[in-house]
């Protein structure tokens, strides 16, 4: 048989917790399911310096546990387990955990974030945590005085490659285009730093490597065919990120990358009582603190809801 609850949150990122705490003091009683990665991305970062009301900065897991703390402080039921399937189609809603537990929730909060794209060689697997990462600011600081190459050529891959090229002694970035994607201002950035060497319409064909790591790449120019090995220990994927939307398709609407579409200035989706908040719709912000800010939204628009459908 279904529980029923009365406000759900699926996802534990800066916006889930956020819409928690808003919730739960409420007192909507939320219930939130944390996914396959409770914390969210933010438990792969380091060290957070821009989240206001940390003057020393604060390392992303233990920011993560004190929004969970905080989140229970007032109530609300977190446990573990992955949103696997939805049913938005009447109300309330079903959801469904791990493919076995039933929900039935009058509002849905939806904060599943977004996850880094990979390029798909066998490497990025082989080596993931040995070399390969899709994060300079979390494991850069291992890559030290070493040679390291990005992919991608975005605001983020820029934005990485500056970063590493503070830390290590050169920086290949491997751009897959004759141009960039990234902001003119950080294209320069690039450009003009000594230690960044681009490779132009090159593709990775292979990343290289022994049973202690990634020892190198070979890159492939997409003009004229010809292939060159790159010595390097560290390799850092940045290429964009893709939404956790899968379940929710032909539910809500999305736009062209698969992010939820809100309506402006709310977190209401294409069908009452259904709310998302965070990167899951927002492709241009992605901060913690704009998260953070959308999860408020949420949990107030799904307090209003429910009130005036009589529901709270
Ligand atoms: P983007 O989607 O903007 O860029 C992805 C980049 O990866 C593109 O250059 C793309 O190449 C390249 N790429 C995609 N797939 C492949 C592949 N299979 N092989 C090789 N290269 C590939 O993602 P970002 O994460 O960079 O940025 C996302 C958003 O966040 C943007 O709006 C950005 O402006 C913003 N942002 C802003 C920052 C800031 O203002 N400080 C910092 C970071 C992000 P191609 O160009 O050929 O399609």
């Amino acid at each position: 048989m279904a529980e029923k609850i009365k406000c759900l949150i699926i996802g534990s990122g800066p916006a889930g917790y956020t819409a928690a705490i808003y919730a739960s003091r409420a007192g909507l009683q939320p219930i939130m399911y944390q996914g396959g990665q409770p914390g969210g991305q933010l438990t792969t970062t380091t060290e957070v310096d821009n989240f206001p009301g940390y003057p020393k900065g604060v390392d992303g897991p233990t920011m993560m546990q004190d929004l969970e703390n905080q989140a229970k402080r007032f109530g609300t039921d977190v446990r573990f387990g992955l949103a696997t399937k939805v049913d938005f189609s009447s109300q309330p809603k079903k959801v469904w955990i791990d493919d076995q537990i039933e929900l039935e929730a009058d509002a849905v909060i939806i904060a599943t974030g977004a996850s880094a794209k990979w390029l798909g060689l066998e490497g990025e697997t082989t080596f993931n945590g040995l070399g390969v990462s899709a994060c300079a600011v979390c494991d850069g600081f291992f890559y030290r005085n070493q040679v390291v190459a990005v992919v991608g050529a975005g605001d983020t891959a820029a934005e990485e490659a500056s970063y590493l090229a503070n830390l290590c002694t050169e920086v290949h970035m491997i751009v897959r285009r004759n141009e960039m994607r990234a902001s003119l201002i950080m294209q320069e950035r690039v450009k003009n730093n000594p230690k960044i060497q681009i490779h132009w319409n090159s593709e990775t064909e292979e990343i290289l490597g022994d049973v202690n790591g990634v020892t190198g790449i070979r890159i492939k120019n997409r003009e004229n065919g010809a292939t060159e090995e790159i010595a390097l220990t560290g390799f850092f994927v940045a290429i964009g990120h893709q939404p956790n939307t899968s379940i929710f398709k032909d539910q809500l609407d999305m736009d062209a990358q698969e992010y939820l579409i809100t309506e402006k200035g709310s977190s209401r989706t294409n069908i009452p009582g259904v709310f998302a908040c965070g990167d899951v719709q927002d492709s241009i912000y992605r901060q913690a603190v704009t998260a953070a800010g959308s999860g408020c939204m949420a949990a107030l628009d799904a307090e209003r809801w429910l009130a005036a459908n009589h529901l709270h």
